[in-house]
């Protein structure tokens, strides 16, 4: 089966870029999102990331043109019923992805590639009781996903060698660098980031040092791109609670890995970092 036309499940921080990325490639796309507003903000985003392209000499206004075109917003998820496979990123909760693949499994045809964004799930509890759980992989991008070159491809308890190595082949054709990935809790990138976000909290709730001055060490005199709470304000706080969460139960409550209450009332007052304007800096001037 050849994949040409790509469904996008969430069109939020994740699913907007991954649509960018399958059209600049010429997939289809079908974006689906149960918010219009976000919809309409991902339409956006698409527009002037392309315009950017343009100014930069990259594309032509013709190729913006004919790749914009190729993202279409949905409301309804029979839509994506003639998808040949279709990426879900909608927030961090288990049943809610649940009932998404579930509604997938109904819709879909037999040897569509149902592939899920999420950061910490195990695919085997996602596809456990589905149809064909053997089509349904982890497909794993990372935040900005235009930018990240990495995906990681995890393969479930019952998914077939043969739809693992058609979703390899696909990140590959989206010029992406596909890792093969064994279903553990956080899989490879997520289960080394933990500590990082985590002991982060730690000192800042010891009092050791404050946001700022975290970030600005882990930087300048560790080398990272971004500090470990610009990371989580770019992330979305409740993202990677919820990622820490998950993998913390899935580790059976190792104290390693044992959320933060910090993140947790940050999650309990709607300040999400970015994309709500407030998180560990104030976005809103
Ligand atoms: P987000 O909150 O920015 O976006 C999720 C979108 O899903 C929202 O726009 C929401 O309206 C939509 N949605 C919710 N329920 C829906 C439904 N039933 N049908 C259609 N749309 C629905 O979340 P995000 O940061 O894009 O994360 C999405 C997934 O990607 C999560 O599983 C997350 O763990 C994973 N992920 C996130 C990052 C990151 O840095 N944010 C990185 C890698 C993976």
């Amino acid at each position: 089966m050849e994949i040409h036309a790509v469904g996008v499940i969430g069109a939020g921080t994740m699913g907007a870029g991954i649509a960018l990325v399958c059209a600049r490639k010429g997939y289809s796309v079908k974006l689906l999102d149960a918010n219009q507003a976000v919809l309409d903000k991902a339409l956006a985003y698409l527009d002037s990331t392309l315009s950017r392209d343009v100014e930069k000499g990259r594309i032509s206004e013709q190729q913006k043109a004919d790749t914009y075109r190729l993202v279409q917003p949905v409301s309804a998820i029979e839509t994506l019923a003639d998808c040949d496979a279709v990426i879900e990123a909608v927030p961090e909760r288990l049943e809610l992805k649940k009932t998404i693949f579930a509604d997938l499994a109904r819709i879909c045809r037999s040897d569509a590639l149902l592939l899920t964004n999420t950061s910490s799930f195990s695919i085997t509890a996602i596809a456990g009781g589905l149809a064909h759980p053997e089509r349904i992989l982890g497909f794993h991008f990372f935040n900005p996903a235009p930018v990240m070159p990495l995906v990681e491809v995890i393969r479930g308890k019952k998914s077939s060698e043969d739809n693992v190595q058609q979703a390899y082949r696909f990140a590959q054709s989206l010029g992406k660098v596909p890792v093969l990935v064994t279903d553990t809790p956080g899989f490879i990138v997520n289960r080394i980031a933990r500590p990082y976000y985590n002991e982060a909290l730690r000192i800042l709730g010891d009092g050791i040092a404050d946001v700022e001055k975290i970030d600005r060490i882990m930087k300048k005199a560790g080398g990272f791109k971004m500090g470990p709470f610009e990371l989580q304000d770019m992330i979305g706080i409740d993202i990677n609670f919820a990622t820490t969460e998950s993998v913390f139960t899935d580790f059976f409550y190792e104290g390693r890995f044992k959320p933060s209450r910090i993140q947790q009332r940050m999650v309990q007052a709607g300040s999400l970092g970015r994309k709500t304007g407030d998180g560990f800096y104030d976005y809103n001037n």
